[in-house]
């Protein structure tokens, strides 16, 4: 005897439902989608227990009449699609037809909904796919549905639902995707009666993020940075969090096509890009970004969630984001500003002795001043090893101009740091870190317009390759060449440094061609050109930079000073740290309760 049977419709409800409905938050979504679809304007979510006893979404949508709110929560019924033919440019956000249905089998559900128009509201109940009838209530234009108790008749299920306190987080998270990409929208989520998020359709997005995200490193809205671009039929929109209020994880990314909360790893990889050089790789930036392509350009109809999607040119929408990140990120300021602790303010009593510290202070402050004297003769700095004249091409610039320079003020303080005054307070310092930036961007353009310069070494430095080595480096050897390195066969297996670039006299030339030539075999990085090119420009600033821990006079730190106002994007070092943190004179004006 045959062992197959048709499962039964309430079977396949729940198997559809074990896909689509996850958790309360799934649910959530859900409704809220149907709500948005409906052309609501208003819509409120009411949960009890984290969504385990009551999850609520009312909304003055479209409503529908009694025939269709009969309808809506059979199998596959959906009034969003007709024809195959529309799959190909889905504007909706629901469209499959099963989200009721499947909700509807996994709990107790009550719908109401009122069409525009219509004399009465109807209602009608289902009880983990037990249909009842439809009957008249009394209620407003719009629907609502109420789903209670989910999962009550599958103790496997709902023996997987966390806490309450997580299953609400995960609908505040679900909350905030759908607030986000819908800032008109009047949104409110009350959990156990207490209100927590009333966002207004006055809103923009930039006050919306700010009631979304009070909490995490207070001002996430004030440090973004917006642009937009609109080419190639990809408009995008994007709040780029500074690279100071980065994250450890992608958490904090929200990537939104056609109004739709989707993760995609072309995506996340053209933002990780976009900041590359501007966070340490193990950071992941805040970014809020909005994409809309024509519905005809990506499939949506690739993940029973949706939350991934299939775009026709892949490709595009990729450099199209990184382009427009990248550019945006460059042409901005992006310098650390230090964040002083709050003090509490402190009674009257105190004040005497506080004026007496601020006091104390100033003379301390007067006192240093006078003993570091401000070096005011311009002067250029040589490195000891190989005593290379250090210029970069912003000094020569500057020399040509021979401007007068401003009076600078800067202390080194542990070997590793300069204190400096500026206009409008001071700066810490990290003397690798700023060294390390401007020999990049100077190497960066040196081998833009040509190559690098060198000098030859007075002893010839050898060293032995393997055959794999070997074969990399006759591979590069234009690269070679260009960055000012001579190398010259000195037996078998056997090479020769004769000459390095003038820029590096700092670096050990043995240790810088060993560690270029792990680079060019390194098989696991896999490098396009110009990757590789970075890596290796990385690589070299790093090894010729000043250390920390080293001394420096006074005229080094003058040069490096008038550096870092010449050199691009000396905020952050070539890996991503910030070079420099500032602080502001009403800063401490603040701190010491002058203001
Ligand atoms: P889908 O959204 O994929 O069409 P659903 O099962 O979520 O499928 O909903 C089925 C249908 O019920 C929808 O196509 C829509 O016509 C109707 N519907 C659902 N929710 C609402 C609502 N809040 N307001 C008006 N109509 C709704
Ligand atoms: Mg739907």
């Amino acid at each position: 005897m045959g062992q197959i049977v048709i499962l039964d419709q309430n079977m396949v409800n729940m198997i559809a439902a074990g896909e689509v409905i996850e958790r309360p938050a799934s649910v959530v979504k859900e409704l809220m989608e149907n709500s948005i679809d409906a052309g609501a304007t208003k819509i409120t979510v009411s949960i009890e227990d984290g969504g385990r006893r009551l999850i609520s979404v009312a909304d003055n949508g479209c409503g529908m009449d009694g025939e269709d709110l009969g309808r809506a929560f059979e199998p596959h019924t959906t009034s969003k699609i007709k024809t195959s033919s529309d799959l190909h440019g889905i504007s909706t956000l629901g469209f499959r037809g099963e989200a009721l249905a499947s909700i509807a089998s996994v709990a107790q559900v009550k719908g109401t909904s009122r069409a525009k128009g219509q004399d009465g509201a109807n209602c009608i109940e289902i009880d983990c796919g037990n249909k009842g009838d439809i009957s008249p209530a009394s209620a407003d234009y719009g629907t609502t549905i109420q789903v209670r108790d989910i999962f009550y008749k599958l103790p496997a299920r709902r023996k997987f639902l966390r806490t309450a306190n997580t299953e609400m987080g995960h609908i505040a998270e679900q909350f905030t995707r759908i607030a986000l990409s819908n800032d008109n929208l009047d949104l409110t989520l009350i959990h156990n009666g207490r209100e927590l998020y009333r966002l207004s359709d006055k809103d923009n997005l930039h006050s919306r993020i700010a009631e979304l995200f009070p909490i995490p490193s207070s001002g996430i809205s004030e440090n973004l940075i917006e642009t937009e671009s609109n080419e190639k039929g990809l408009h995008i929109l994007a709040l780029m969090g500074k690279p100071s209020i980065s994250r450890t994880s992608r958490k904090f990314q929200y990537v939104f096509l056609n109004g739709r909360f989707i993760r995609d790893k072309f995506i996340s990889h053209a933002i990780k890009e976009a900041y590359r050089g501007h966070l340490e790789p193990d950071r992941f930036p805040i970014v809020f970004l909005f994409i809309q392509i024509p519905c005809e350009d990506v499939d949506v109809n690739v993940h029973p969630t949706k939350i991934e999607v299939r775009f026709y040119n892949a490709n595009l929408v990729h450099s199209q984001i990184l382009g427009c990140l990248r550019e945006k990120l460059l042409g901005t300021n992006l310098e650390t500003q230090a964040k002083l602790p709050a003090i509490p303010y402190q009674k009257s009593t105190s004040s005497c002795s506080a004026l007496v510290r601020d006091q104390k202070i100033a003379d301390a402050m007067a006192e240093f001043f006078k003993r570091h004297r401000p070096v005011q003769t311009q002067q250029q700095f040589e490195h000891k090893a190989g005593s290379v004249k250090y210029e970069t091409r912003y000094q020569i610039r500057e020399r040509q101009y021979e401007r007068p320079q401003p009076e600078r003020k800067f202390l080194q303080i542990h070997d590793s740091f300069i204190v400096a005054q500026t206009d409008d307070g001071f700066v810490i310092i990290d003397q690798h870190a700023l060294h390390e930036r401007i020999i990049y961007e100077d190497l960066c353009g040196r081998m833009s317009a040509g190559k690098l310069e060198s000098q030859k070494l007075l002893i010839p430095e050898s060293f032995e390759l393997t055959d794999a080595q070997a074969d990399a480096l006759k591979t590069n050897a234009e690269l070679i060449e260009k960055l000012g390195i001579e190398l010259a066969p000195f037996g078998p297996r056997t090479y020769a440094i004769q000459a390095f670039p003038t820029l590096l006299a700092k670096a050990d030339p043995l240790d810088f061609v060993q560690d270029l030539i792990d680079l060019f075999t390194d098989r696991d990085v896999g490098l396009d050109a110009e990757r590789l090119l970075d890596e290796i420009l990385n690589m070299a600033a790093c090894k010729a930079a000043i250390k920390a821990g080293q001394k420096l006079s006074d005229s080094e730190m003058e040069q490096l000073l008038a550096d870092r106002e010449t050199a691009e994007r000396a905020s952050r070092c070539p890996h991503g740290r910030p070079t420099t943190i500032k602080f502001s004179t009403s800063d401490l004006e603040k701190q010491f309760k002058r203001t």
